[in-house]
């Protein structure tokens, strides 16, 4: 965490006017020896632990590790290890690599409206536990979602949706339906009942479930305030 990020490196060398000045200078020299940021973690507490302090310095605009330089570039072009499987929403506000200020090789991640479930997410996030072995699955639900949204309205008043639209309203479906009279905020809570019913799903997978009960595989779930940048895990 000591060591200077590329980006503060670069922003560095441009003040200097090491950069430019209408010659070429190759990134490398600028980067220097940048160590690989995707270090190990023993499990899923240790990279719970390791996002909480990313989203700290995201939240602090003191990101320090983020690294997306050459010198990452061929540290992970050879082999990856990621410390953490994560499921997000696409929403342009939330991308997960900088809400954690993470950098190459870091995470692996998937998104897709609301967190939407299907058998490519689902098979993907089973790569990421089964096959790149992260100690960790999160699934990231965030303040003010479009698609929960969308959910909640056509279910509202239903509406025929276009293209793909309508699998993905009935694929969120059954999480919405769980808020009817709760109190609160109707959009908030079908976040937070989202993340648990799509936590609910993963634990019925063949390849998720026992990596749980064998302690190699930590599941949590996580809210993103989009007003703060504060990811807060859920209880
Ligand atoms: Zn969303």
């Amino acid at each position: 965490m000591n060591t200077p990020s590329r980006r503060r490196i670069l922003t560095t060398a441009l003040a200097f006017g090491l950069v430019g000045c209408g010659r070429q200078q190759s990134d490398e020299s600028i980067v220097g020896t940048v160590p690989p940021t995707g270090s190990s973690v023993a499990d899923g507490k240790q990279a719970l632990e390791r996002l909480r302090l990313g989203n700290a310095r995201f939240v602090a605009a003191q990101e320090q590790d983020l690294d997306e330089g050459i010198a990452r570039r061929i540290a992970v072009s050879k082999g990856q290890h990621p410390f953490a499987t994560i499921l997000g929403c696409v929403d342009s506000r939330v991308p997960i690599e900088l809400v954690f200020d993470q950098g190459l090789g870091d995470l692996v991640v998937v998104r897709s409206a609301g967190g939407a479930l299907d058998q490519s997410v689902i098979g993907s996030l089973e790569f990421g536990v089964a096959e790149l072995h992260t100690p960790l699955l999160l699934v990231l639900g965030h303040q003010r979602c479009g698609a929960l949204d969308a959910t909640i309205k056509a279910l509202d008043r239903p509406t025929a949706h276009p293209g793909k639209l309508g699998y993905l309203v009935d694929t969120l479906a059954p999480a919405v339906r769980q808020i009817s009279g709760k109190p609160g905020d109707r959009l908030t809570n079908a976040v937070h009942v989202n993340v648990t019913h799509v936590l609910a799903e993963l634990r019925r997978s063949p390849v998720i479930a026992p990596l749980e009960q064998s302690g190699k595989l930590q599941l949590a779930g996580a809210y993103y305030e989009l007003d703060t940048g504060k990811v807060t895990l859920e209880t």
